[in-house]
């Protein structure tokens, strides 16, 4: 048993039987299996099951973003929004069986065409910081490409998925085809990594994890994506909106706590308006609302757990603190929003990734100099890019080695785009029109015409 805990006020809100390497093994067998008359229902048949799963999940929307601000503290803003995105996401790739279309290639002696062939029982490792949104961009195309599908929720957050698995029976998904089992990374996730029957690792978490999967998977030459770390930057020039850029930089890295891998969490200001964007911060982060996540006010909530708050106050211990926010005392995890000033590159603040509410600024000099210092980072997943020019808006979107950026906006996340990370931010895309390709092989197949 594992006791899942209200991060906003330290109390046990459930407990949650971890599964056994035994009882991992017989459900990958169980959704082997499934897999085989999962993969044989109509396309239209299996569309509607996922239009209606969409609906269930529509229908218990406020439950999930209710059971959301208990076990992870998000704030139930945050979290209407995260069980709308599954209800979207499932809705977006009901689309997809009845399109999952092959093509015909002329060759000589007869006729060629291709089969977007579904893997088998595909693995979604789930962490805690979006245990909604990143379990449905998993399962979500996993299972309309014609998979099943397992998924391993973080141990501190696995309410909002036992549920969703619930409502998929309740919406008529057959037993076995979506499976959801809590329990320990290095016993169930390490399992999804080396049982044959485990056909694809869908991971999202720490990239020194992320590393080792992807080498356990080597072994079996078993598909892998990686959704990782991040550090990204929000580059502000000085013919930009100064005013918006710096009202809507905090919400663009403390939203979620900061526990987010788009976090710009370094923010690179041109030398001429450092001083003037500084000012402009320092209101719109101390009026950040960190507060109870359950009232419909609060912009932030608690971190997630007592240690994580530890591990993000070590980067702020000896730093140069610009200016905080403000939090509740008492019991919960909470930390205040926490502006730094970095002196150099090599600050450890600036480099590593703190996944808390902290941010570090530091001035840049020329268009040049902003590229350099966005891309010296071993992490490429986000940032964004304020100017009102447009030309310098796509050369430096171009040259940040990122892959999801935006111009005068901190979108990262829209379920219709592709969604994923450079470098060592991870490998492969999730969520747009592709995703469902990643779940698929290409076979080929030859057929003789000739007499
Ligand atoms: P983590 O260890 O990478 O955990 C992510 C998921 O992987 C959890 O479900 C975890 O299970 C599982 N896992 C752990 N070890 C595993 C293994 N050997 N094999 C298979 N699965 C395994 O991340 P964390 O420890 O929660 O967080 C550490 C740091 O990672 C954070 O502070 C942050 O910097 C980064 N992080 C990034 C993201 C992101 O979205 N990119 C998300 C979360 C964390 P358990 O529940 O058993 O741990
Ligand atoms: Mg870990």
């Amino acid at each position: 048993m594992s006791e899942v805990v209200n991060p906003a006020t330290g109390e046990v809100v459930a407990s949650v039987a971890a599964t056994s390497l035994a009882e991992t093994d017989a459900a990958i067998e169980r959704a082997a299996r499934a897999h085989e008359t999962w993969r044989n229902v109509a396309p239209g048949d299996r569309a509607r099951v996922l239009r209606r799963f969409a609906a269930v999940v529509d229908a218990h929307l406020e439950e999930l973003a209710q059971l959301e601000v208990r076990n992870a503290g998000h704030t139930i803003g945050n979290a209407r929004w995260e069980a709308g995105n599954v209800r979207d996401v499932l809705d977006y790739y009901a689309g997809a069986p009845e399109r999952l279309t092959g093509r015909q290639i002329p060759v000589p002696g007869g006729l060629d065409v291709t089969f977007h062939e579904p893997l088998g029982v595909v693995g979604v490792i789930v962490p805690w910081n979006f245990p909604m949104p990143i379990a449905g961009w998993g399962f979500a195309p996993a299972l309309a490409a014609g998979n099943t599908v397992v998924l391993k929720p973080a141990e501190l957050t696995p309410l909002t998925a036992l549920r969703l698995a619930e409502l998929g029976r309740e919406a008529g998904l057959p037993a076995d085809v979506f499976t959801v089992l809590p329990g320990k990374g290095s016993v169930v996730g390490e399992r999804f990594v080396t049982h044959p029957a485990v056909r694809k690792v869908c991971f999202t978490g720490s990239t020194e994890v992320g590393t080792r999967i992807m080498a356990g998977c080597a072994e079996q030459v078993k598909r892998v994506t990686l959704e990782l770390g991040g550090k990204s930057a929000n580059l502000v020039f000085a013919d930009a909106d100064l005013e918006k850029a710096a009202a809507t930089a905090p919400y663009a890295v403390f939203d979620n706590a900061g526990q987010d891998c788009c976090a710009r969490s370094r923010i690179l200001v041109q030398r001429p308006v450092y001083d003037r964007f500084l000012e402009l911060l320092e209101p719109a982060v101390r009026g950040f609302r960190v507060e109870d996540p359950a009232r419909d006010t609060a912009e932030m909530g608690p971190l997630i757990s007592a240690g994580h708050r530890d591990r993000v106050g070590g980067y702020v211990d000896g730093a140069k603190v610009a200016f905080t926010g403000s939090c509740p005392d008492g019991p919960g995890f909470w930390y205040a929003p926490t502006v730094l000033l970095a002196d150099s590159p090599d600050d450890r603040h600036w480099r590593e990734e703190i996944f808390g509410p902290v941010v570090s600024v530091l001035p840049f000099d020329d268009e040049a100099d902003a590229i350099r210092l966005a891309n010296d980072t071993e992490y490429g997943l986000s940032g964004s890019i304020w100017t009102r020019d447009v030309g310098r808006a796509v050369r430096v979107a171009r040259a940040v080695e990122s892959g999801n950026l935006s111009v005068n906006s901190h979108s990262s996340v829209r379920y219709w785009t592709p969604f994923g990370g450079m470098k060592r931010s991870g490998l492969g895309r999730e969520l747009g029109p592709d995703a469902l390709h990643a779940f698929t092989d290409v076979k080929n197949v030859f057929i003789a015409t000739e007499e």
